[in-house]
């Protein structure tokens, strides 16, 4: 795969933020988003491993009309040469022009087969997921789940953690699916804690987290938890006040602030620093897991 060769470990920068340094706080950035240029972040750390598993098979996946997930499979089929099929929420979509992340999926190849809610929510049901697979005409596909977390996507967020062995206290992530937590935890040293921050509202994650340790370690791995007060109201919401924030972070420590995952991340940390949450000498590294699109 040397279309999709990365630069690991991605980089660990240290940035003076006075929001932190003055409750005797560093915060330190690891910069995902640098690992490749259009696999990005914790997409190709998730996604090679299973492109290696499809072995050449055509690769179906599920999103929705704003997935990072969707994006980052259609352009590792161009990148590799391999055929790849979305699944989007919401059949309503069908008879539309697409929206710029859709458009940019199908300019890289990707088939784009939408189907309504009710079979969207039961996608991983078998007869569901084989009915969706007929209809989409990829019976044979391998099949990726939403978000693309199982197994061996977990497992290739182990790395991740272990990347940042002995280099921080507390790890944060931001979590759609949690499969990017599940495996930055279990890769983690003795004394390290991961924080992860929902994006979605909803309360689910912890137990989706648990389940997807279980199937990829058997059992539960790290130390982690999760704070679910920044989701800002649920998914793709950015409040102006969000908005406000990611801008002055990016300016503040030129870097590019994601604004899906990545901004409710950071001003989650900000926020937690405020609080006290972190004793004096913790050192805080959070993941840039993205970069904004387009
Ligand atoms: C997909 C994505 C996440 C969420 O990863 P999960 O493993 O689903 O929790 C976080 N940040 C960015 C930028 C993403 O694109």
């Amino acid at each position: 795969m040397t279309d999709l060769r990365p630069r690991l470990p991605s980089p660990l920068q240290e940035v003076a933020d006075d929001r932190f340094a003055r409750h005797g706080v560093r915060l330190l950035l690891k910069r995902d988003d640098l690992i490749h240029p259009e696999l990005i972040g914790n997409k190709w750390r998730k996604l090679v491993p299973n492109l290696t598993a499809a072995a050449g098979r055509t690769v179906l996946t599920f999103g929705g009309a704003w997935s990072n997930h969707l994006r980052a499979t259609s352009a590792a089929g161009r990148l590799l040469g391999l055929r790849t099929v979305g699944v989007v929420r919401g059949d309503e979509l069908a008879g539309r022009p697409l929206n710029p992340s859709l458009a940019r999926c199908a300019a890289d190849g990707m088939r784009l087969h939408f189907v309504d809610r009710a079979t969207y929510r039961r996608k991983a049901d078998p007869e569901s997921l084989a009915a969706v697979l007929r209809t989409a005409g990829a019976e044979d596909a391998y099949v990726v789940p939403e978000g693309g977390s199982n197994a061996l996507a977990v497992a290739g967020c182990r790395v991740l953690g272990e990347e940042l062995r002995g280099r921080a206290d507390v790890v944060a992530v931001a979590c759609g699916t949690g499969g990017t937590l599940a495996g930055l935890a279990a890769g983690l040293g003795p004394g390290q804690r991961a924080l992860g921050v929902p994006v979605l509202k909803g309360g689910f994650l912890e137990e989706e987290i648990r389940a997807l340790q279980q199937e990829a370690f058997g059992g539960r791995r790290g130390d982690w938890r999760l704070d679910d007060r920044f989701h800002f109201g649920g998914y793709a919401r950015v409040p102006p006040e969000l908005e406000t924030f990611a801008e002055d972070f990016a300016g503040r420590h030129a870097v590019p602030v994601e604004r899906l995952y990545v901004a409710k991340l950071l001003y989650g940390l900000v926020a937690l620093a405020g609080e006290g949450a972190f004793p004096r000498g913790t050192a805080v590294a959070a993941v840039v897991t993205g970069r904004p699109f387009p």
